[in-house]
């Protein structure tokens, strides 16, 4: 049922509809703000100064902005940074929306230099450049600045910048989730600004710790059990790599044994495993766990299990309304947008296990957690357009 619209509220859809939203993004406000986020260093556990410089911004637009108290689980230095920007008094009706983005950085990201060139930006090549997610998060703050300064109707608009995104999404985890009421939301968090992440796996973290016997390898060997040969025969028997078109599963470390002499008693292996369906994921991981038990009862050792679903799956249809929405964005500017699927998880997918629609919009960043990392600019620059038009026309 359409909703009976005051004059004033028509007249101030009417403009919206009307907008040219393109020219309204700043880009060389965004640039600039950019810069200056690089600069400021933020490992993981270590996102403090950023999130002052961020809340102060916030504040100046007039948003009620605070860090929540999830420091003491991420053990960072800050908590999230939430704020709120209230509806316009013309758009009651518009639903809350979230904006998204993560604060810290992966190393080598200290006293990073970044050189703008015509079309991009890069580091000097000692650093990465910390456009993932500083990039998304100029893009917010760039969003959110066009909207208030041209005083364009909007929904309740919450933003959500994360700690500890690159050391396990702990920082969306550990959010209070009474603290966030949107039902639909965007992390601006990937490198294609023309593609929308609406698939992306959950995961599982798989450690095991097999238990041989000592002994003198050259005096009696076979009084020893070697943790290493129970690792490599339950290795050897894995489906590992590229599993299926949704499952992938890695054993990325393995550690153990003395010396050469020593028939080795004790290895620690950890892997994971990642796929789009959660029954696949379970029989990956029961299959990972069963090739380890059995290697441990062939060689008469033992073996110990530590496995934890890290985080659930982003698995939102073309058909959603989120979905739908974003493409009538990216039509309305005349631009292409397709659905993808990534491999990887965002702090989407914790969002989305509060039942919110989420997917991972792009911003333009590319060949992350790389030296050669680069800001590819107007695809930066699409992503503010498509994100504003999207919230001014919703
Ligand atoms: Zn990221």
């Amino acid at each position: 049922m359409a909703t009976k619209l005051e004059p004033g509220e028509k007249a101030a859809k009417a403009a919206a509809q009307n907008l040219n939203v393109k020219g309204l993004v700043n880009k060389d406000r965004m640039v600039r703000n950019f810069l200056d986020m690089v600069q400021i260093n933020s490992l993981s556990r270590k996102e403090g100064r950023l999130a002052r410089f961020v809340m102060e911004q916030l504040s100046s637009l007039g948003m009620a902005a605070a860090v929540d108290d999830s420091a003491s689980r991420t053990n960072s230095d800050t908590g999230n940074v939430i704020a709120y920007l209230p509806a316009s008094p013309a758009a009651s009706g518009k639903p809350s929306f979230l904006l998204s983005a993560h604060m810290d950085t992966v190393a080598p990201g200290e006293g990073i230099r970044p050189i703008v060139e015509s079309d991009r930006i890069t580091s000097d090549g000692s650093t990465i450049l910390g456009g993932d997610c500083k990039s998304g998060i100029a893009v917010i703050l760039e969003v959110l600045t066009a909207i208030v300064e041209n005083n364009l109707p909007h929904g309740d608009i919450e933003v959500c910048l994360t700690v500890c995104e690159e050391i396990g999404l702990l920082g969306s985890k550990y959010i209070e989730a009474s603290k966030i009421k949107s039902k639909f939301g965007l992390v601006l968090d990937s490198p294609n600004a023309h593609a929308l992440v609406i698939q992306a796996p959950a995961g599982d973290n798989v450690e095991a710790t097999i238990f041989g016997l000592e002994a003198h390898a050259g005096v009696c060997p076979e009084k020893g059990i070697s943790a290493i040969q129970i690792a490599a025969h339950a290795i050897g028997q894995m489906r590992l790599g590229r599993v299926d078109r949704e499952t992938t599963a890695n054993i990325g470390s393995i550690q153990g044994g003395m010396a050469v002499n020593i028939v080795p008693s004790k290895v620690v292996i950890k892997g994971e495993a990642r796929s789009l369906s959660l029954a696949k994921l379970d029989a990956q991981t029961k299959h990972m766990r069963t090739c380890l038990e059995k290697a441990a009862r062939k060689f008469k050792g033992d073996v110990a299990f530590n496995i934890q679903r890290g985080y659930m799956p982003v698995n939102l249809s073309p058909a959603s309304q989120l979905a739908k929405w974003v493409r009538q964005s990216a039509q309305d500017l005349k631009e292409p947008l397709v659905f993808a699927a990534s491999g990887g998880a965002s702090d989407a997918n914790n969002f989305s296990l509060h039942g919110m629609q989420c997917a991972n919009l792009g911003t333009g960043v590319r060949d992350i957690h790389t030296l050669r990392e680069w800001l590819h600019l107007k695809d930066f620059l699409f992503s503010a357009q498509l994100t504003l038009n999207l919230l001014s026309k919703l």
